[in-house]
């Protein structure tokens, strides 16, 4: 059975097989869940994450979860909103799609996502929550692996919006 929820709550506390990290192009950590995903992993996942020289916008790349209770930190950079004309639905929709994939490819069955692009990169929620749970829901039809996803938004107003397009889908 496929499953998609929304919560409330803190990314870094959900005991997944992979939690996603809104990450920038450089993947060395920053202000956000970004920050608290590395506060909690230690320092371990900064290390991890220098071998990689950065990832562009709307890729994904994985790396040990270390002190977090999930096993694997999918890092992935949403675009920045500049208007909504520069291709940032497609971006925000390939970062979905990316971090889904390079998770079915490590036989990650349950995956939790942050509001990717909502914060510091300010994505209008409504439009963001959309392209999130679309891209979730076409991906979880037809994998054989990743069972579970869970949105885990850390404020009530970014939790009401996925739980409204989880409800309308
Ligand atoms: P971006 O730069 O992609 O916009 P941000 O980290 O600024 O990323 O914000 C993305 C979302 O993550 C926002 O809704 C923010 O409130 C939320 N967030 C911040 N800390 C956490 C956390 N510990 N767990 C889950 N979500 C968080």
């Amino acid at each position: 059975m496929h499953q998609l929820k929304a919560i409330q709550g803190d990314i870094t506390q959900v005991h997944v097989d992979a939690i996603v990290n809104a990450a920038n192009t450089t993947l060395l950590g920053g202000g956000g869940v970004d920050g608290a995903i590395h506060r909690a992993a230690g320092p371990g996942l900064y290390a991890a994450c220098l071998q990689f020289h950065g990832c562009p916008t709307g890729e994904a790349r994985i790396t040990h979860g270390f002190r977090l209770p999930a096993k694997y930190v999918i890092h992935t950079p949403g675009p920045i909103w500049h208007g909504g004309n520069n291709g940032e639905d497609k971006l925000l929709a390939n970062s979905y799609r990316n971090s889904l994939q390079l998770a079915e490819e490590n036989d990650c069955h349950t995956v939790a996502f942050p509001s990717i692009s909502t914060g510091v990169y300010a994505f209008p929620l409504a439009r963001a929550a959309h392209i999130a749970i679309t891209t979730i829901r076409d991906f979880l039809k037809t994998s054989q692996v990743v069972a579970e996803v869970e949105m885990v938004c850390f404020d009530p107003t970014t939790y009401a919006a996925y739980q409204r397009e989880i409800k309308e889908e």
